[in-house]
């Protein structure tokens, strides 16, 4: 079989967008997705025979329109594949994950489009099972079309937890509450500045309406500092904006400290046009912006790998810069009201390193060592970031962690803990050896 012209990463509106620009130039474009559907993390479908759950106007409108384009274009998709990497030789790696089979392919140009991912800070009892992100939750509800069931607290910060917490009432659980360590309502500069964002505010008023009309609370300005089991339960200790706590009992919590991009371990963008094969960067995986912005980009994306740096992307450029202001004005009205970092309240037991069990004392005892750890030392001699995940979930509050341990020493990042290199993700050796040998078949 022929390799593509382009090959695409991720069938989110970024990966569909920039496969499209590409394909209308004639060239041969392929696109790679994990999973069985396109849609990404805002436009998840639902798995068969389940109705999608109700989206805003906009963003119906929005999928409509581009997944009607993409099945015009018959642009062939390689579903339930996993991209692990680009080789020495210039190689990338897609795993088929039903057959167990690597393939190395060969194309002029990659376009990684590989999402975001939710961030979350630890605090004591994040670990337990029943404990997950509140966009897991919502990737739940929109895959099965039901809310999560029992009692549910949602708590962290950002527009994701209303969305959610909205979503979940349309479904008929609402949550218990929602504990947001901002406070928009007292944000009245960045309020005002949403007015230049009509739509983004009139999806947010929606997601109000529905919190108000279901009365759920939000307790804005207050934090989720320990979760303790309690029976089947778990018990979930708020510190509220008055400087009270309280105690939620609950079978379930969601939480979200926003996103950033999901770039673990990707191989870097091209620095030049002759590359082989040239790489590039499109959507939240480049820079986490939101839908609207990482349809454009993609687009911006797909003008790059047909024409160069002499592509035209004005117009997208236009749209991505506004919607980064949108984002920046978001940050400023979910901006927690305490300043100090959650990071210096934990306590020692505190688990930073799911998988390995590794502790704040841990991390603070290795920061504590006479010689200065880099964060590949602190991975190497402390297990941070070296299990399952690879770091996937700890490196950056490691890393976070580490440079206010130790502030005098250059301030490692997560990258520093878990390196760039492929594969990506675990991939079975069998499968890695069944490619050589296919490969060496083929020369
Ligand atoms: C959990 C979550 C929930 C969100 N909910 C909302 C919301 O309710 N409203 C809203 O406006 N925005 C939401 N966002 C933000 C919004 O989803 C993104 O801004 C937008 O979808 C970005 O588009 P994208 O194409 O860059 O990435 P995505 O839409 O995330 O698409 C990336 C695709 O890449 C695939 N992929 C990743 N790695 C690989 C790999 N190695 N191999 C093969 N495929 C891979 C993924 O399966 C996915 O389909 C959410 C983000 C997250 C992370």
């Amino acid at each position: 079989m022929r390799d593509p012209d382009v090959l695409v990463i991720g069938g989110g509106p970024a990966g569909m967008s920039a496969a499209l620009e590409a394909a209308r130039s004639g060239l041969a474009v392929e696109l790679v997705e994990q999973r069985e559907s396109l849609g990404g993390a805002i436009y998840r479908q639902p798995v068969e025979g389940v109705p999608a759950i109700p989206q805003s106007a906009g963003a119906r409108g929005r999928w409509e329109a581009l997944s009607r384009a993409f099945s015009t274009a018959a642009i062939p998709v390689r579903f339930g594949s996993v991209f692990l990497g680009v080789d020495g030789h210039g190689y990338v790696l897609v795993e088929d994950r039903q057959k167990g089979l690597v393939e190395c392919l060969s194309p002029r140009a990659v376009v990684l489009a590989t999402g975001a991912v939710e961030h979350v800070h630890p605090r004591p009892g994040w670990q337990f099972a029943g404990v997950s992100t509140a966009g897991g939750l919502q990737v739940m509800m929109k895959e099965t079309g039901t809310a999560p069931r029992g009692s549910v607290l949602l708590a962290g910060s950002g527009p994701l937890l209303i969305a959610v917490a909205a979503q979940m009432a349309r479904l008929g659980n609402p949550p218990l509450a929602i504990v947001e360590s901002g406070d928009p309502y007292r944000r009245i500069m960045p309020g005002l500045g949403m007015l230049g964002f009509p739509k983004l505010l009139a999806e947010a008023l929606g997601y109000l309406r529905d919190i108000h009309l279901h009365r759920i609370p939000w307790l804005r300005g207050s934090r989720l500092f320990r979760i303790e089991r309690q029976g089947d339960a778990f018990s979930a200790v708020v510190r509220t904006g008055d400087g009270n706590q309280s105690t939620f009992v609950c079978d379930r919590i969601g939480l979200h400290d926003g996103i950033r991009p999901n770039d673990y371990g990707l191989p870097p963008a091209s620095s030049e046009a002759m590359a082989d094969p040239v790489i590039v960067r499109a959507g939240d995986c480049r820079e986490a912006l939101g839908a609207i912005a990482a349809e454009a980009d993609g687009r911006r994306a797909g003008r790059l790998v047909i024409k160069g740096v002499a592509a035209s992307t004005a117009g997208d450029m236009e749209q991505i810069d506004r919607q980064r202001r949108a984002q920046a004005l978001l940050s400023k009205l979910f901006a927690p009201l305490d300043d100090r970092s959650p990071l210096d309240e934990l306590a020692d037991d505190t688990l930073l390193c799911r998988c390995e069990g590794k502790t704040v004392s841990d991390l603070r005892n290795l920061c504590q060592r006479a010689d200065s750890l880099t964060g590949r030392e602190v991975k190497h001699n402390g297990r941070f970031a070296m299990g399952a995940c690879q770091g996937r979930f700890c490196a950056a509050n490691t890393a976070a962690l580490m440079a206010r341990f130790k502030p005098e020493a250059p301030a490692p990042a997560a990258a520093d803990l878990t390196g760039r290199r492929w594969p990506v993700r675990p991939v079975s050796i069998g499968a890695l050896v069944r490619a050589a040998s296919q490969d060496n078949d083929t020369q």
